[in-house]
């Protein structure tokens, strides 16, 4: 006896409605048909568990290609179901079920569903133009059923020879999807959706043969942590993302109150310094593949880690602005913030030596994380770490100095400066006189470091300024008065058209003719101007000249040309410390040095 019906919504236009919004990503129907097989086992399993059903084989789903027939079956040994309830769950409940998600969509302005959750068993529509259903209720006597429909509005139900408890769903897929049938395709798309579904899933199984499942049903991080060893960890990670380097270290999150959370972070090894590398933190729920990098759950700076997150409590098929306010998930944010923080600083306490070997890799993610989130630098503030000129770490907070009280700030008292050099070859010459003076620096050379030391001053304007080694010349670096009114005289009046400041100073290291000093301030602006691309602006540059210098000294009774040929001599030596010379600049000292070279070799 078979029936034929009509579908009760309209369901005429929502395909192509559909198929427009996910075309990108239509492979989730495999995704959502597994997870409903799954679901069914999980209903049954539970039956058993309570008494009311019998089991007497291994759940499993089987997911089958066939090129010939063009079809794409996937079939669980579930709680299946009858001709009532495939009537209430497939025609009704299933279509109106789709209607549901395409009027949630079109409220969320076209901007998505995470993982385009909550489309169901309608989606497998996307690429089938028919899909058949067989199934068996595990009521006894229960009659197996056959429901067919071509997704429009009619459906015909009927009974089959189904004989085994469960459903077959049978999608006859479309011409232009095709190449879906190809079983290395679903291979693919199996690891992406489907990796750590909770029953084995068998992809084209053959009679008599052992046949490995697809996926992991109980994947690592559901595991208790101390059930797990290092080798499952990095086993773990390699075969997730495919990252045949080993991580650094992991965090393995494992909640249950307020909210379920389950995951592990791993700090991947950076390959390169240049510039922030993109991470892959994917999102599961209940063991089922949601998406990547969703940055209204996850905190945008983790998503430079890789890592898989579990969160059965995330309300899915809502839109991404409404879960961008849900406190809910903004527990959860915050509660993966700390623990990142907790790891880091644990660490640093327990395990300084590899704390310090595993920085290099991992301080653009901490610096980035605290610009990015005050919390999380107020949890990891004291573990942040810089290299001294004698390449040992020193922590940063421990550089502060005394908060300056608004009193002492009118008297002119600034915040403690921190040196530091951005470049040690190219300021190789200030690092030098650092040393030889026994003053320290931080070297602070990492892409972020010029944004991440301005949020420090900001975070800390009473304790900490910093200088760059060639912005200003310490006291420290000084041997007592040193001013000498002639030489700067000669050095401005032979320099006047350099646009360039004189002062003399009177510096420990002799050997010196002058240094360059930039103000940070202007040295900033100007840094700013180009990373902008405003183009350059002037900076504003002192020549400081040495009066420990015997050549300096030696200007005083020199003759008007050499004076000049020698004061610009050893202005462009003090330049081309500080920076490359511009062509001319290394013309003019190139030909400066010819004159001086044979002046000198003559006598
Ligand atoms: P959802 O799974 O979100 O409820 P679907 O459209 O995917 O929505 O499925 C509708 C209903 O059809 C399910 O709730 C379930 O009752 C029933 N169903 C779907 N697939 C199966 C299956 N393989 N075995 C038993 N019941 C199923």
């Amino acid at each position: 006896m078979e029936k034929t019906g009509n579908i009760k919504i309209s369901s005429e236009n929502m395909m192509p409605i559909i198929k427009k919004w996910l075309y990108s990503e239509k492979d989730i129907f495999l995704r959502e048909i597994v997870a409903n097989a799954a679901d069914a086992i999980t209903k049954f399993r539970k039956l058993v568990d309570l008494g009311e059903a019998e089991n007497g084989e291994p759940y499993k789903i089987t997911v089958t290609t066939d090129s010939k027939a063009d079809t794409l079956t996937v079939e669980d040994n579930g709680i299946g179901m009858t001709a009532e309830e495939v009537e209430t769950y497939i025609t009704q409940i299933a279509f109106s079920g789709a209607a549901d998600f395409v009027a949630k969509y079109e409220k969320a302005g076209g901007e998505g569903i995470i993982g385009h959750f909550g489309l169901g068993f309608y989606s497998a529509y996307m690429v089938s133009e028919n899909i058949e259903i067989y199934t068996k209720s595990y009521r006894k006597d229960a009659a197996a059923v056959r429901w067919e429909s071509d997704g429009n509005s009619t459906y015909t139900l009927g009974e089959c020879d189904k004989t085994t408890r469960g459903t077959k769903i049978v999608m006859h897929i479309a011409k232009e999807e095709k190449e879906i049938l190809q079983e290395n395709e679903i291979r693919k798309l199996l690891k992406k959706y489907c990796s750590f579904m909770p029953y084995e899933i068998f992809l084209n199984p053959k009679d008599g043969e052992e046949n490995k499942p697809q996926n992991m049903t109980v994947p690592l991080y559901a595991k208790q942590p101390k059930e797990c060893t290092e080798e499952e960890y990095k086993n773990f990670y390699r075969d997730t993302f495919s990252d045949f380097h080993e991580p650094l270290f992991w965090i393995h999150l494992n909640m249950e109150y307020p909210f379920r959370l389950k995951g592990i972070l791993y700090f991947p090894k950076i390959k390169k310094q240049v510039e922030l590398e993109r991470g892959q933190v994917k999102l599961y729920c209940n063991q089922v593949y949601i998406a990547d990098n969703i940055k209204e759950v996850i905190p945008e700076f983790l998503m430079l880690l890789n890592g898989v997150i579990d969160c059965p409590d995330i309300p899915l098929n809502v839109s991404r602005s409404f879960l961008q306010n849900d406190s809910q998930v903004q527990k959860i944010a915050k509660h993966i913030t700390k623990k990142v923080a907790d790891k880091l600083t644990e660490l640093s306490r327990n395990d300084k030596e590899k704390y310090e070997s595993c920085w290099n890799d991992i301080s653009t993610f901490v610096k980035f994380g605290c610009i990015k989130n005050d919390d999380f630098y107020e949890k990891v503030k004291d573990v942040i770490v810089y290299k001294n000129l004698a390449g040992e770490y020193t922590k940063l907070s421990s550089l502060f100095g005394e908060e300056v009280s608004e009193a002492d700030a009118k008297e002119g008292k600034e915040p403690q400066a921190v040196y530091y050099a951005s470049d040690l070859n190219k300021q190789a010459q200030y690092v030098k006189m650092f040393r030889d003076a026994g003053l320290d620096a931080i070297v602070c050379d990492a892409y972020i470091d010029p944004h991440f030391i301005s949020y420090i001053e900001y975070k800390n304007p009473t304790r900490v300024r910093f200088l760059r080694i060639d912005a200003d010349v310490d006291g420290a670096l000084k041997d007592g008065a040193g001013e000498d009114k002639e030489i700067e005289e000669i050095f401005t009046e032979c320099l006047k058209d350099k646009g360039v400041k004189v002062k003399t100073e009177k510096l420990k290291n002799a050997s010196v003719s002058a240094v360059v000093n930039v103000s940070e301030f202007m040295r900033r602006m100007s840094e700013m101007h180009s990373f902008y691309q405003m183009g350059e602006s002037p900076a504003d540059v002192t020549l400081i000249v040495n009066t420990a210098n015997s050549a300096v000294l030696a200007l005083k009774g020199a003759e008007e040309g050499r004076r000049r040929l020698a004061a610009e001599q050893i202005f462009l030596l003090a330049l081309m410390n500080y920076k490359q010379l511009s062509p001319e600049e290394s013309e003019t000292f190139a030909a400066n040095n010819a004159a001086l070279l044979s002046e000198y070799l003559k006598n």
